[in-house]
């Protein structure tokens, strides 16, 4: 499994060292919403006249200076972390872990699909179809990016960064099980110890806040499940673990009629559950039958923020 260094990214200190002073750098360049922040080493020094024939600009009309930016968040770092959890003993592992939001909040009238990017083996492509069909019908989802993925598809991790429809989550940094001691989900050894969770929820972190030029609000771990200490972790680092009331299509393994019955039996405040990242299985062409039907009886769909899971 490729390594997670992150070799020409922003080092993992200045990134906590404020989270406000990364957003800077990624606002730099000026860049659209949603479109991945060039940092440059040497950005272009302001030009005196942004017009050689207009009038040279007065003193007196200088552009005012940037709005104060809320404070961002001060989050612990990887020894901090270490420090607070690593001598505690979970006892919890599963999907539910106390503290993991499974449904939107009480109230809600939406319905969030969520789509995981895994990445990995078999897992790296982009189920084209059911973008299309959330695009054709003009359904907002979240996408839960995986590290993994978006560095095997960054012009596609773009693309979906700068999609109004879709809010990018973290999937994590290796797509690992979020352990405490070592637990295995479907066979696949989690993370060992807090400073291993904070290097899979954090890694990624940085990774999706230079796409996206904002930090991710939501985290699902690599097969979602985690235990109770780890979901600490993970909201000590300001993220909300998010699961899902609604299993849409069992890692893309369902046919697409049972995808289609599964997503179709959503309905106000649940979390669905599937998977945008493989294209042979059945998700997409479930979810387009669903979609309509759903639409017509007057389902609303949501992005996590929208409705934020608390
Ligand atoms: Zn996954």
């Amino acid at each position: 499994m490729e390594g997670n260094r992150d070799p020409g990214w922003l080092g993992r200190r200045a990134v906590l060292a404020g989270l406000a002073g990364v957003a800077l750098t990624a606002c730099a360049a000026e860049t659209p919403q949603g479109s991945r922040p060039s940092v440059s080493s040497s950005p272009a020094p302001p030009s005196p006249s942004s017009s050689p024939s207009g009038p040279p600009p007065s003193p007196s009309v200088a552009p005012p200076p940037p709005a104060p930016s809320p404070a961002a968040p001060v989050l612990p770092n990887r020894d901090q972390i270490i420090a607070q959890f690593g001598a505690r003993t979970p006892g919890y592992w599963g999907l539910e872990a106390p503290g993991v939001a499974l449904r939107l909040p009480p109230g809600s009238q939406g319905i969030a699909l969520t789509f995981d990017c895994c990445g990995g083996p078999g897992g790296e492509a982009l189920d084209r179809p059911l973008i299309d069909a959330l695009r054709t019908h003009q359904v907002p989802s979240t996408f839960f990016l995986n590290a993994r993925w978006v560095h095997a598809n960054p012009a596609l991790a773009e693309e979906l960064a700068a999609d109004p429809l879709i809010e990018v989550a973290n999937h994590g940094s290796q797509h690992l099980p979020l352990s405490m001691t070592g637990n295995t989900a479907y066979g696949l050894p989690g993370t060992r110890n807090s400073g291993e969770v904070y290097d899979e929820v954090m890694v990624n972190q940085e990774l999706l806040l230079q796409l996206t030029g904002k930090p991710a609000l939501w985290f699902r771990s690599g097969t979602a499940f985690l235990d109770d200490v780890s979901t600490e972790v993970v909201r000590a680092l300001g993220l909300v673990p998010v699961n899902f009331s609604i299993n849409g299509d069992a890692g893309a393994t369902f046919p697409a009629q049972t995808v289609a019955q599964s997503v179709g039996s959503a309905s106000a405040g649940d979390i669905v559950i599937a998977h945008a990242n493989r294209p042979l299985g059945g998700t997409a062409a479930g979810v387009a039958a669903a979609l309509p039907g759903m639409l017509v009886q007057g389902a609303r769909f949501v992005r996590l923020s929208e409705a934020p899971p608390v």
